[in-house]
């Protein structure tokens, strides 16, 4: 067991976290205050090769693993939630399905100009009825007529969905084969009937854009299906394993973010005639963020380790998210402790940790279903 990072790993590590400090942490404040989308930073960020980084080269990505997409979407978040957000759904929900089902045509047409950071892809998945249960309540359709899927419905909460270049849609394509009837087609953002809904006000990741789409007679051409007819349930669910180790490295981000400033202020502020850093209360936080942001990293890592090694992740994918947001929440609801009265402040970055974080809890998967998956795979291997 190796717990050094590669020299490639160290590498990108460095470069995004330089990155990350010098564009995105000056303007992450005023990001979140109006609450605008970032377009420079991801051009930027494309300029740096970031936007299709574990992509092969030959499709404009950087051909790194997933260890270090995971360290670059950590430090990106560390800055910015909203811009690591958009980043995680970028790589795992708009380019990852197309890499993995997609044909060459369609790698070199959709997956190439996304990887490229030429534009943003997305994943639509979730609807009105409920995203856990999503085999229960998928009602978008796509009927095939002559060389066109014909596709109806709508679709909520999609990360970019507003501005993506191509959205990888679930849609019903037989309804009398329950999930098996499911399938996975791209919709390119001018395809006739795609209609843009509004931009939904939140919490927090202000200046991440999450939308509802509407297909009205939407028209994509035959040869946009993403693999097979009927895979589409069993494709969203190998990219949501995906997508959670790239939540939980968010997650990890902001974590990470939050407990450097309780440190920094713990040492900063004084009480009763001394720094607050030297009151047990407020060490037994620290040391607890710290601990627990460790094992979150370590969980992180393995899963991506399993998911390079070609083995199952599924469960290890489920564990790290579930661990690194809770950890992270916790984390951020103690660096708002530490910061007093300050923490609950626009003025520090800790209250905007804390609404940040709290989408990891919930997206790609809540932490009750993640729970249900580790306990169904735990049972299964006990017999
Ligand atoms: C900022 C943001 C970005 C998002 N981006 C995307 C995106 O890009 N693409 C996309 O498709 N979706 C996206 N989502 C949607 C997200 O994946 C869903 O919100 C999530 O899967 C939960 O679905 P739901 O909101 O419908 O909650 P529901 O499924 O209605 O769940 C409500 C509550 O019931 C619980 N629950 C449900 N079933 C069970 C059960 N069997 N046992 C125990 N508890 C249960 C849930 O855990 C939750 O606490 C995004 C959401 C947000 C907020």
């Amino acid at each position: 067991m190796d717990f050094q990072l590669t020299e490639e790993q160290r590498a990108i590590q460095e470069m995004v976290r330089d990155f990350a400090e010098k564009e995105i942490a000056p303007c992450a404040n005023e990001i979140d205050q109006r609450d605008e989308f970032p377009t420079e930073i991801f051009r930027k960020m494309g300029t740096q090769g970031l936007m299709g980084l574990p992509f092969p080269e030959e499709y404009g990505g950087g051909g790194a693993d997933t260890l270090s997409q995971a360290l670059a979407v950590e430090e990106v978040s560390r800055a910015s939630g909203s811009i690591g957000l958009t980043y995680a759904a970028h790589l795992s929900l708009g380019c990852a399905p197309i890499y993995n089902f997609g044909t060459e045509a369609q790698k070199q047409v959709w997956l190439t100009p996304l990887a490229k950071g030429e534009a943003l892809g997305a994943l639509a998945l979730t609807e009105a009825k409920g995203g856990s249960d999503l085999a229960g309540s998928v009602t978008t359709t796509a009927v095939l007529k002559g060389d066109a899927w014909i596709i109806n419905g709508s679709k909520m909460y999609v990360t970019s969905g507003a501005i993506a270049r191509s959205i990888n849609a679930l849609c019903i394509t037989d309804k009398s084969k329950g999930h098996r009837g499911l399938s996975m087609i791209l919709i390119p953002h001018d395809a006739p009937g795609l209609v843009i809904g509004k931009v939904e006000e939140k919490m927090g990741l202000h200046g991440s854009l999450t939308t509802q789409v509407f297909f009205e007679d939407c028209r994509v051409p035959k040869e946009n299906l993403l693999g097979k007819q009927g895979e589409g349930f069993k494709q969203a669910m190998i990219t949501l394993d995906g997508g959670r180790i790239g939540i939980g490295a968010m997650a990890l981000g902001l974590g990470r973010a939050a407990l450097e400033a309780s440190i920094k202020y713990a040492q900063e502020r004084t009480a009763f005639g001394q720094a607050i850093a030297g009151f047990q209360a407020i060490q037994w936080m620290i040391a607890d963020s710290a601990m627990e942001l460790e094992a979150a990293r370590l969980m992180v890592a393995q899963a991506a380790y399993l998911k390079d090694h070609l083995q199952k992740f599924s469960q290890a994918a489920a564990m790290a998210k579930l661990y690194a947001s809770e950890a992270a929440d916790r984390a951020c609801w103690k660096a708002i402790q530490i910061h007093g009265g300050a923490g609950y402040l626009r003025d520090f970055p800790v209250e905007r940790y804390y609404r940040d974080n709290r989408l990891t809890l919930i997206g790609e998967g809540t932490n009750e279903i993640l729970r249900m998956v580790i306990a169904r795979n735990v049972l299964r291997d006990s017999k």
